[in-house]
């Protein structure tokens, strides 16, 4: 073992996940009798206990609209709603709270910038970059606005093993290129790209870049101001919070200069009918009444992650996807995809000779939930020329016996469709 994987170990030998795996209801149920192996977190985490009582408390003891009333219940609201946004500024290192736009996730998080900051830009012949391994979350909004602006979309290219190839990426990097758009870590393969060294090359050709966080946020520490991005946006539900919850930081720069997206109350600062003066960052984005108890969660799941420690969270997960990893290896005919040097424990797969879905539905009956599918990902399927993968997708409160047992379930199951 590597000094530095030893250090690691060492950090986090103080915390039992087995106690910290029981703040996780959910983990306990089984399914068709058998007991739960959840490994399906890239799609959604599992919430711990803090996370449903804050929410549940909410709705018991706090809940009224926020930034409207005067009275108790309204303020108490309020004050816990923006309190998220401190918690969120401070978990990406934002430079101030006004960044930080509360969303319903990243799908909208991406598609405001889309129609906000770049498309009042974009004109005919100029392109965004966006590179083979993006979620449809962050191709199809960029599409929709090149087909209104007769701008076209540039795609850098992978390498097999799933990494982007950076040089190309540089290549790509030209004058009609207004906007890059890069996603931290692959939600198929798991790779984790190298943002710090894009967006340095970005800014010296002066093209911004969007960062979708979704899979990075749950797995590794985001520092915006290190990454040195644009645009920042990440889910909630994927970071052990409610579903309907996200952000968009961006530097306030960009904030002031974009136009709002979605009008109506919370947003404004005057309506007239001649004429309507938009409230600051963040709230002249923030139209309507939001997922109140939804970011009131999300703040107790921030809480929740640093009380456990990021490191430690980093450490535990290296472990648990070096013992995933080599046992994949050790299946005859089980193929990865997705063998970058940097990653998260997201491991996609195929077995020879057995479908995907059918192999996820025989696994279903062990116990053991992986997605299968396109993982919304069509242009990376095509890529790899498959329909579909199985991807296996862990976080820290799964443990070194789920793998062993979901080692053995696939032989069962193999057997079953040889
Ligand atoms: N980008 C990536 C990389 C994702 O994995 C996901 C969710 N699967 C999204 C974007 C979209 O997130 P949401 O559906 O929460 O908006």
């Amino acid at each position: 073992m590597s000094g530095s994987q030893s250090t690691l170990n060492v950090a986090h030998q103080a915390l039992d996940f087995d106690r910290i795996r029981a703040d996780f209801p959910l983990l306990s149920r089984s399914v068709h009798g058998k007991p739960l192996i959840y490994f399906d977190s890239a799609n959604t985490s599992q919430k711990p206990a803090a996370v449903i009582e804050a929410v549940d408390h909410f709705y018991r003891q706090t809940n009224a609209n926020v930034a409207r009333a005067v009275h108790t219940l309204g303020d108490e609201a309020t004050t816990a709603y923006e309190a998220s946004r401190d918690k969120l500024a401070r978990f990406i290192n934002a430079p101030s709270r006004d960044e930080v736009i509360f969303t319903s996730g990243t799908t909208q998080a991406i598609n405001l910038v889309a129609y906000s900051y770049a498309l009042p830009r974009l004109n005919p012949g100029d392109a965004i970059l966006v590179t083979q391994m993006e979620h449809h979350a962050n191709i199809v909004p960029w599409q929709l606005i090149c087909e209104r602006s007769g701008a076209t979309l540039k795609v850098a290219p992978i390498t097999e093993s799933g990494e982007l190839i950076v040089e190309r990426f540089f290549e790509l990097l030209t004058p009609e290129v207004k906007l890059a758009a890069v996603t931290h870590v692959s939600n198929v393969l798991g790779t984790v790209n190298p943002i710090a060294v894009l967006a340095r090359e970005c800014h010296r050709r002066g093209i911004p870049l969007l960062v979708d966080g979704s899979q990075a946020a749950p797995h590794l520490r985001v520092d915006v101001r290190a990454l040195g991005c644009d645009f920042y946006a990440l889910t909630g539900h994927k970071l052990f919070g409610p579903t309907g919850t996200g952000l968009l930081w961006a530097r306030r720069e960009h904030l002031n200069a974009m136009p709002p997206f979605f009008g109506g109350g919370e947003m404004i600062r005057e309506v007239r009918f001649e004429g309507t003066v938009f409230a600051d960052p963040p709230h002249k984005f923030e139209a309507g009444t939001p997922n109140i108890a939804g970011f009131v969660g999300l703040g107790a799941a921030l809480d929740y992650i640093e009380l456990i420690g990021l490191d430690n969270i980093a450490a535990r997960e290296l472990e648990l996807r070096v013992h995933l990893t080599e046992a994949m290896r050790s299946v005859p005919g089980l193929r990865i995809i997705g063998e970058a040097r940097e990653k998260v424990p997201v491991n996609s797969f195929l077995i020879d000779g057995v479908h995907a879905h059918d192999l996820a539905t025989l696994l279903d009956h062990e116990g053991v939930a992986v997605r299968s599918g396109h993982h919304c990902a069509h242009p990376l399927m095509q890529f790899y020329g498959v329909a579909a993968t199985l991807r296996a997708s862990l976080a820290f409160y799964n443990t070194h016996e789920e793998i062993d047992a979901f080692i053995a379930a696939i032989g069962r199951v193999r057997k079953l469709l040889a």
